[in-house]
């Protein structure tokens, strides 16, 4: 039977999102075991599903 891999479990558990930050531009990280993001410059955090809504 094969393993099952996480492909979080090895790693750092921030991954990079391709989105902005809500407040200011910044890059957000996401942290996708929470299904939260993080934002570099300011630390803000946001749900996933709150950033996906406003930058389809
Ligand atoms: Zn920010």
């Amino acid at each position: 039977m094969a393993e099952f891999e996480n492909p979080y479990a090895e790693e750092d558990p921030f991954v990079e999102a391709h989105f902005d930050c809500l407040d200011c531009g910044g890059k957000l990280w996401e942290y996708a075991i929470q299904r939260q993001m993080v934002c570099e410059d300011c630390r803000s955090v946001f749900a996933s599903d709150d950033v996906f809504e406003v930058q389809v």
